[in-house]
């Protein structure tokens, strides 16, 4: 099939849902609503082909150790959200990016994973995380950065285009 999975990851509150359902559905919400853990589908074209992307919302990193492990095993790609204005939940995405080295092993360089620095929107005053420290810990990972908002819709759907990008470059 021309599914290809998608897992989302980051600590609770970063705005893992809000990206998923702006992109998905082109909404925006202020209330916080602590997800299980949800699976959506878009469907998505780059050039000529079209793809089905399987999207999972996970709940953050309160993740049962086997289900996060599960999603990582299954996962084609993937997404790695902090907020700009909690340097803790820069701190969180650490141990998961180790399990997911763990897990996808030698295949890691093939594989499309995004760090994504949400809430870019918030005041200055409040940002804890800056764009050169997001861009600084994405080199040392080799990985892809962008700063995100799904309130202002900066930068979404580039967020998974992206990752569709990267699938074909290689
Ligand atoms: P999750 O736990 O990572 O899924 O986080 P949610 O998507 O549920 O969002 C948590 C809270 O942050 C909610 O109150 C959202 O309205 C808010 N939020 C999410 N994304 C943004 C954003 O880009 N900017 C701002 N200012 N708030 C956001
Ligand atoms: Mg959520």
């Amino acid at each position: 099939s021309n599914d290809y999975r998608v897992v989302v990851f980051g600590a609770g509150g970063v705005g893992k849902s809000s990206l998923v359902l702006r992109f998905v559905k082109g909404t925006f919400r202020e209330s916080y609503i602590p997800t299980i853990e949800d699976t959506y589908r878009q469907v998505i074209s780059s050039n000529k082909t079209i793809c089905t992307l399987q999207i999972t919302d996970t709940t953050g990193s309160h993740q049962f150790p086997a289900m996060q492990r599960l999603s990582i095993s299954k996962g084609h790609a993937f997404i790695l959200v902090y907020s700009v204005s909690s340097r803790q939940s820069l701190e969180e995405l650490k141990p998961i990016w180790q399990t997911i080295r763990e897990i996808k092993g030698t295949d890691l360089p093939n594989i499309p994973v995004m760090l994504a620095g949400n809430k870019c929107d918030e005041s200055p005053e409040i940002r804890e995380v800056s764009a050169a420290e997001g861009q600084v810990q994405a080199q040392e990972w080799g990985v892809s950065f962008m700063e995100t908002s799904a309130k202002t819709n900066h930068n979404v759907t580039q967020l998974f285009q992206e990752l569709l990008n990267m699938e074909k470059n290689r």
